[in-house]
């Protein structure tokens, strides 16, 4: 329990980092951590994985401990002892998949994943599958069995199935598992409601991504965006590139983020913009 955790590292200030989906919530826990005795700071920027552990920030504003909330250890060093916090949301998935069964009747095998907040959500998803006469079939590589990260997708893409269903919210999980791998990808989207296949989206970023490259080839100035976040600080990697880039003639400019926006680089100007922060995020939030 990460309560425990924490009074056992002797802990008495704690640094707390979630993500954007918990901020509703966070008040809540916020009270919980205070009267269990702790002083606590609330990060107020943006939190999207483990991959992001603010031990600097932390020391700095005195606190000894960080709590991670709804992420699994991504493997980040960090100078203070990091608690992770596997927070679950309580949701049932059953009546949206009753509703929306007719569209994966078809499949034999069924592969399941879910990103950390969905898993009991997924379990149950697995259970009426079953009864339904489905062969479900997961793989444990992170923490959880059918765990993905954005960034670490082996759990869904290595699956011997006919198709493939995630269970949770949001586009960013199922479309990397989608663009890894020729099986058929469906989402049991639980804000919306559906179940949302994601062939079209495939197709559509498929045409956008050749659209780019060929952008990128045109291109005389260039931004590199780099991060630095520690599980995301890839700046040997961008000057590598640059260094390639120039040797074709162009000019390049690193860019350097906490969390990337194209509000910040208003006023620069460039002919395209090469991401080398979250694999996973779109280039496209840069460029359009
Ligand atoms: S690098 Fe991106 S996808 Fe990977 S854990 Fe961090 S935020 Fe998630």
């Amino acid at each position: 329990m990460y309560l425990d955790e924490l009074k056992k590292l002797g802990a008495k200030r704690i640094f707390v980092q979630y993500p954007e989906g918990l901020k509703t919530k966070i008040q809540e826990i916020d009270e919980e951590l205070k009267k269990s005795g702790f002083e606590t700071v609330l990060c107020c920027e943006p939190t999207f994985g483990a991959c992001d552990v603010r031990d600097f920030e932390a020391k700095r504003l005195e606190c000894d401990a960080i709590l991670h909330i709804a992420h699994t250890d991504f493997g980040v060093k960090s100078e203070l002892p990091v608690v992770y916090w596997d927070y679950f949301f309580d949701v049932d998935p059953i009546p949206i998949i009753e509703k929306e069964f007719s569209h994966i009747e078809k499949y034999k095998t069924i592969g399941l994943f879910a990103s950390l907040q969905y898993i009991p959500a997924m379990k149950k998803v697995k259970d009426f599958l079953e009864k339904r006469g489905k062969k479900v079939v997961t793989a444990k590589t992170q923490k959880h069995e059918g765990q993905i990260l954005g960034c670490r997708i082996d759990a869904a893409v290595g699956l011997k199935a006919d198709c493939l269903l995630y269970v949770g919210t949001g586009r960013f999980h199922p479309f990397g598992v989608v663009l890894a791998t020729d099986k058929p990808v469906y989402s049991l989207d639980l804000e919306k409601q559906k179940i949302i296949d994601f062939e079209k989206e495939k197709m559509k970023y498929l045409k956008k991504k050749a659209w780019h490259e060929q952008k990128i080839k045109d291109a005389r100035v260039i931004a590199i965006t780099v991060c630095w976040k520690q599980g995301q600080n890839r700046i040997k990697e961008a000057f590598k590139l640059k260094k390639e880039l120039e040797e074709q003639g162009k000019q390049v400019h690193i860019l350097a983020f906490d969390t990337v926006s194209k509000d910040k680089i208003i006023g620069m100007k460039f002919d395209a913009v090469i991401n080398m922060v979250c694999p996973r995020m779109d280039d496209e939030d840069l460029l359009s």
